[in-house]
């Protein structure tokens, strides 16, 4: 019996080549992203109807959508975050999903070590004066001894850690379930939420996108913050008060910001993209060719597992 699937992240597109033969192999008829972006939620209710399972990227899938999704057996996320799954109701339709751990961790926290230096050397500002032919020389500040505040002990913040290691770095944590013996070998040390927002000089957040951390960053969080010090965000848009941190960073009350992620993407009026203290990337925490790889091969061996009635190696729910 064959499946039909669908796979929506773009950047599947370009090494699909390299699944083309498993998929094939597991009889599996593969239905691509027709609109090149992500995809919203009336049209997604439409392209799933008939679908046996989905390898999906950041586009909602719903109670709505999983409703219409009558012969939907397999929600495979391409990456770690499924807070644009509804997981209640895939569970209410025994519909299994998976994900990628660790598969894009190494490219979010490169990005992450990318953004801190970016922002605390206004590497883009300057980029940006060089080109409309100015000169300016920026004053910005250096890492070594310096206090790191990670919020987030997974997979990312973790190797986040590891490669700023060499810079000689305090580091402080704060996870909801602190990995002690992890932290003792690191020699790092676990303190609570307020006291890392006022003693750290970088904080980098990397924790999941629930209720709970809903707008975690907002104005009492950012107030306690020192004028120097800079907060960067690789994990989800909406952890973050945009609104917040906008007038943080326009009043000079911090020094500066470093978003891959947003509440809206791309951002539609946001005044954020105005300000010289933040530096934006497009959500491009996963996009590197050896990331990609491993997330679609590890998305794909989900999928055909389900399919074929198997357990899968990483399952969400
Ligand atoms: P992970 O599951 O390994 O780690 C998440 C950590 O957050 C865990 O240690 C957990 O205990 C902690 N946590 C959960 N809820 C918390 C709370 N309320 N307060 C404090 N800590 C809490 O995940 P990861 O692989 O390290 O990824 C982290 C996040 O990064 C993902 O949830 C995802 O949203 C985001 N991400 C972004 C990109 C990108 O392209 N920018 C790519 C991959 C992942």
């Amino acid at each position: 019996m064959g499946f039909k699937v669908l796979i929506t992240p773009r950047s599947f597109e370009y090494i699909k080549d390299k699944f083309w033969e498993l998929l094939k192999d597991a009889e599996i008829e593969v239905v691509m992203n027709p609109y090149n972006r992500v995809i919203k939620e009336d049209e997604m209710v439409e392209l799933i109807r008939d679908m046996d399972g989905i390898i999906v990227g950041i586009d909602p899938i719903t109670k709505k959508v999983i409703d219409n999704a009558r012969k939907l057996k397999v929600i495979s996320k391409y990456g770690v975050g499924v807070d644009n799954i509804d997981l209640e109701a895939a569970k209410e339709r025994n519909i299994v999903v998976t994900n990628t751990p660790n598969a894009n961790s190494n490219a979010v926290a490169e990005l992450t070590v990318g953004l801190i230096i970016s922002v605390l050397r206004n590497i883009p500002l300057s980029d940006r004066r060089v080109r409309e032919k100015k000169w300016d020389r920026f004053i910005g500040y250096e890492l070594y001894g310096k206090t790191l505040g990670v919020i987030g002990t997974g997979s990312i913040g973790k190797r986040v850690i590891k490669l700023l290691r060499g810079f000689d770095l305090n580091i402080l944590c704060y996870d909801k379930f602190p990995d002690y013996e992890w932290a003792e070998k690191e020699n790092v040390k676990y303190v609570d939420f307020n006291e890392l927002l006022k003693r750290s000089d970088i904080i980098t957040i990397h924790i999941p996108l629930t209720e709970e951390t809903r707008h975690l960053i907002s104005e009492r969080e950012l107030s306690l913050m020192k004028k120097t010090a800079i907060i960067i965000n690789t994990s989800r848009g909406g952890i973050i008060n945009e609104e917040d941190l906008y007038k943080f960073l326009k009043e000079g009350k911090i020094y500066g910001a470093g978003l891959d992620v947003l509440e809206d993407e791309p951002p539609k009026n946001s005044p954020l993209i105005e300000l010289n203290n933040l530096v934006i990337t497009s959500h491009i925490g996963a996009h590197t060719q050896e990331s990609i790889e491993n997330m679609a091969f590890i998305a794909v061996d989900n999928l055909i597992s389900v399919l074929k009635g198997k357990e899968p190696k990483f399952r969400v729910c």
